[in-house]
């Protein structure tokens, strides 16, 4: 089995979510005693959330550069960023990190192939929403085309993420908005909807919708012990 290195804290909230899948994951697989080798490096996400506010993505390219090193020094075998957003430093970390990096959007991508869906609505923060980063990936590698909700629900949507769910709220109130947005998004051809921020599977499951969900925390964790035990 190799040893799984997280990059965690983004927020802690949907952190301690992978840490629990890919245990579980590694039982159902290995049953037993069997656990997880991990280990994560937690960043606080104050500093993070600050400089994301600023834009200053190369001050975050330097941050994921240092925790990935701290991963290898610590043996990890392989990379996961346990957020989606933070994926815009994909590139700087494998660049500056002689890892595998298992990408959430290339992971994201697959389950939804799987499941012969063409088009879906993404969800997430304003960055996974707006930037191209995750949205090229779905398309170019995948084929997918990808819907976004209009500039008013998108404010929306990224505000519940960080005044409430990395919080560890949960409010109905925003859960109703959020399968508002869905819907509208299903008027409009959306076959699934991609929970494009590791906190939303906390306020959205599968049975509140009538289209498939793809959950990222519980895609990503999964493919990260499919590829450990390869
Ligand atoms: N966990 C989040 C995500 O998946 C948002 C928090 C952040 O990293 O900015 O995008």
């Amino acid at each position: 089995m190799k040893k799984i290195g997280l990059i965690g804290g983004m927020s802690w909230e949907s952190t301690q979510i992978y840490y629990k899948i890919i245990n579980q994951k590694v039982r159902d697989i290995l049953g037993g005693f069997h656990s997880a080798k991990c280990i994560m490096e937690s960043v606080d996400f104050s500093a993070i959330h600050q400089l994301q506010t600023e834009n200053d993505w190369n001050a975050l390219d330097e941050k994921m550069i240092e925790a990935a090193t701290n991963l290898k020094n610590a043996k990890a075998e392989v990379l996961i960023i346990c957020a989606n957003t933070m994926h815009l430093c994909s590139d700087a970390i494998t660049k500056n990190v002689n890892l595998p990096l298992l990408h959430i959007a290339e992971a994201t991508g697959e389950e939804i192939k799987k499941a012969g869906i063409g088009k879906v609505l993404l969800l997430g923060t304003k960055f996974t929403m707006e930037r191209d980063f995750y949205k090229n990936i779905l398309s170019n590698d995948f084929g997918i085309e990808v819907l976004i909700p209009n500039e008013e629900d998108r404010e929306i949507v990224h505000n519940v993420i960080y005044e409430e769910l990395v919080l560890g709220e949960i409010n109905a109130g925003s859960r109703g908005h959020y399968i508002r947005i869905i819907y509208e998004a299903i008027k409009n051809g959306a076959e699934g909807v991609i929970l494009g921020c590791t906190e939303i599977p906390m306020l959205i499951q599968a049975a509140d919708v009538s289209i498939p969900t793809f959950d990222t925390t519980k895609i990503h964790a999964e493919k990260a012990v499919e590829f450990a035990l390869s």
